[in-house]
């Protein structure tokens, strides 16, 4: 997916401390923004990351959240080939196929509960396009910020469907990283989580999870409450991401309807990296965005290009680079100052 924001600001996203700090977790509730995204009709979409408030939860740097949209009124997903570098984008479907083609010669079909994960690294292009069979399109889009010393790294494309675990009140499938006595094979640069949890009507889970890491529970279906070490809670609602910072070994959900809940779980270590994101491109610093665009305006081989892809416009176009360097932008920290300290 492509962010198409006419003029999007370039997000210099800092992080947080690398070892917590005295004090009790920090809870934070991140909600949404509206996105039109590419498609016939612009297709909305809802982002939680990146925002002003918090911009890496771990090394995820981007969530987008869509559906369940009926595709006869909404037109569907048409991304045309558009670059990646320094990133790797997640694809996690509920309802509905999309068509992936991207510049490694992989042609796939992206699956309501299977896991495709592309790696921009030193540079890729690829195209995504609603199958002509979809008649609802409900999922997530995620990108994972790739680390200084695996950015160049070339280009790949894995896909695993992982098994549905099933706990008292709830089932779960675990995409990225270990959860439940459940972990996948896929390969991260960053320690990481990503996991897909649907609760029955009122019910509660508790999941032992790695105090060494930041969580994001993103709200898909229902109405959900977040706990952490049982210390505080967020009441979280469809599309808000419930964020709590590192310090936290137990998270508790509960649904808090009488229908299905169903959250996507996203963890990982702070990222110990300041990163500069622009349109698909994460980089270190501003030379070397507008090299990015540069090259991608110039159809250099370092993105290669996709075969196959029908639509009318061939490549979409960068947009152009903000006048100004956009300032620096401080993201909280991952625990709250002691009491003491405050
Ligand atoms: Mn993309």
């Amino acid at each position: 997916m492509s962010n198409v924001e006419a003029h999007p600001a370039e997000i210099e996203c800092e992080h947080g401390p690398d070892e917590p700090v005295a004090g009790r977790p920090l809870l934070e509730t991140i909600t949404s923004r509206e996105v039109p995204l590419g498609g016939p009709r612009a297709m909305p979409v809802r982002r939680t990351l990146p925002q002003r408030q918090r911009s890496l939860i771990g090394a995820w740097c981007f969530a987008d959240h869509y559906g369940p949209d009926d595709v006869t009124v909404t037109g569907g997903m048409d991304v045309a080939p558009h670059p990646h570098t320094g990133l790797q984008t997640v694809s996690w479907l509920f309802t509905g196929e999309i068509e992936h083609r991207d510049s490694k010669g992989v042609h796939a079909t992206v699956r309501p509960g299977e896991v495709n994960l592309m790696t921009g690294g030193h540079g890729i292009c690829h195209s995504e396009v609603s199958t002509p069979e979809t008649t609802i399109l409900h999922g997530v889009q995620l990108w994972v910020a790739l680390p200084d010393a695996a950015r160049d790294t070339p280009r790949n494309f894995e896909h695993y469907v992982p098994p549905v675990v099933t706990l008292p009140g709830a089932s779960l499938r675990v995409f990225l990283g270990a959860l439940a006595g459940s972990s996948s094979p896929v390969h991260t640069f960053t320690p990481l989580l990503g996991a897909e949890l649907t609760l029955e009507p009122r019910a509660e889970v508790r999941l032992a999870v790695d105090p060494a890491f930041e969580h994001g529970v993103l709200v898909d279906l229902g109405a959900v409450r977040m706990a952490a070490s049982d210390a505080e809670h967020l009441d979280l609602d469809r599309a808000d991401l419930g964020y709590a910072g590192t310090g936290v070994s137990t998270l508790t959900l509960t649904n808090r309807t009488d229908e299905p809940a169903r959250v996507v779980l996203l963890g990982g270590e702070p990222f110990g990296e300041e990163i500069l994101m622009w349109w698909n491109f994460v980089g270190r610093d501003h030379d070397e965005i507008a090299a990015f665009r540069d090259a991608w305006e110039a159809e250099s081989d370092r993105f290669g290009s996709v075969e196959g892809y029908s639509g009318t416009v061939r490549r979409l176009p960068a947009p152009p680079l903000p006048n100004a360097r956009i300032r620096p932008r401080r993201t909280p920290p991952s625990t709250r100052p002691s009491d003491a300290a405050r």
